[in-house]
């Protein structure tokens, strides 16, 4: 999977724009019933500003939001990329099966598809939910068929969760796997990223600020800021762009216009292979994990 200009190119052909805008993490807003209108108008300004690629999740429950965003702004439907993602369940499993479940979300956001359906985690048992993590991939290529998913994929998932769903030779291969991915994590479970690449399975990134945000004083603060000041660019930014070198797609987010707007503008300017691969050596010196740590398939 490589970088096309501003998409990336998935194994099915479709496209999907380099940088995805989140609704998870800061927005995230699960058992809270009224409209979030502050992320309403944050994601109708960052789609108006070129943000196309929009990230959402059952869970999050901000599918009202992205649908209302969706409907007032400049942009049109067919020109955003929305995901979204089958929860699974943890202590309280969904029984419902994804193809439920995008029909239940589809009327939320107001759309007649969406782009891409990922299985957010890959915690799904016939004793949990009622289904196994085979079946639920079933359940999700009948959305394909049927027009309602374009492309389907996968979030969390280890290398023996992805052949677990490709050994029962299925019409539809996974064509995304949604990790948390940046310097400091550069493979969430062993192998993953290098395998995925093997597949044709594009790897997005999630919490690729980790470093920036949540593991500051670290050893690559020094590289970031040299970097950034040969650029003119940011230390985010920076981050952001050695994300798409090493082609993978960034997911991030904000609630402000500047940060909006300059996460947009690591589509105009490249590292050189050396820096990129200084990244990555001094990132690898150093783990944190922000996400699932308390999961022994993550250890
Ligand atoms: P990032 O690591 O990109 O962090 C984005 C956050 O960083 C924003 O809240 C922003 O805040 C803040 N930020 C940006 N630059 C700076 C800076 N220089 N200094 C301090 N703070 C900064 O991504 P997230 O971890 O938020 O994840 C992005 C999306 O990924 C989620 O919204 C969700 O859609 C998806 N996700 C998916 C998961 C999965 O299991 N599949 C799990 C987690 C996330 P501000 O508003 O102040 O700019």
């Amino acid at each position: 999977m490589s970088l096309h200009g501003k998409v990336f190119k998935l194994a099915n052909e479709h496209t999907i724009p380099a940088v995805g805008y989140g609704t998870g993490t800061k927005w995230y807003k699960a058992g809270v019933n009224e409209l979030d209108t502050n992320l309403v108008n944050t994601l109708v300004k960052a789609i108006d500003l070129g943000f196309t690629h929009i990230d959402g999740a059952e869970v999050y429950n901000t599918n009202e939001e992205i649908g209302e965003a969706i409907i007032k702004s400049k942009v049109k439907r067919d020109n955003i990329f929305v995901t979204s993602k089958y929860w699974p369940g943890v202590d309280e499993p969904n029984k419902q099966t994804p193809y439920d479940s995008l029909k239940a979300s589809l009327s939320k956001l107001k759309l007649e598809y969406v782009d891409l359906y990922l299985i957010h985690t890959p915690f799904i048992t016939k004793e949990k939910n009622g289904f196994d993590l085979v079946e639920a991939w079933n359940s999700i290529e009948k959305l394909v068929d049927e027009g309602l998913v374009k492309s389907a994929g996968v979030s969390n998932f280890t290398v023996e969760n992805i052949e677990t769903i490709l050994k029962s030779n299925p019409k539809h291969k996974p064509v995304v796997n949604q990790i948390e991915y940046s310097a400091y994590l550069q493979n969430q479970t062993p192998n993953i990223v290098k395998f995925a690449k093997e597949n044709g399975i594009l790897i997005e990134a999630y919490g690729p600020l980790g470093p920036l945000t949540k593991a500051k004083g670290g050893p690559l603060d020094s590289v970031l800021e040299s970097l950034a000041k040969k650029y003119n660019k940011t230390d985010s930014q920076i981050l952001l762009r050695w994300v798409l070198e090493t082609g993978v797609l960034p997911v991030t987010t904000s609630s402000k216009e500047e940060r909006i707007k300059s996460y947009l503008d690591i589509l105009n300017f490249e590292l050189t292979s050396d820096e990129v691969k200084q990244i990555s050596e001094v990132g690898s010196t150093k783990t944190y994990r922000q996400f699932f740590s308390n999961y022994s398939i993550y250890d």
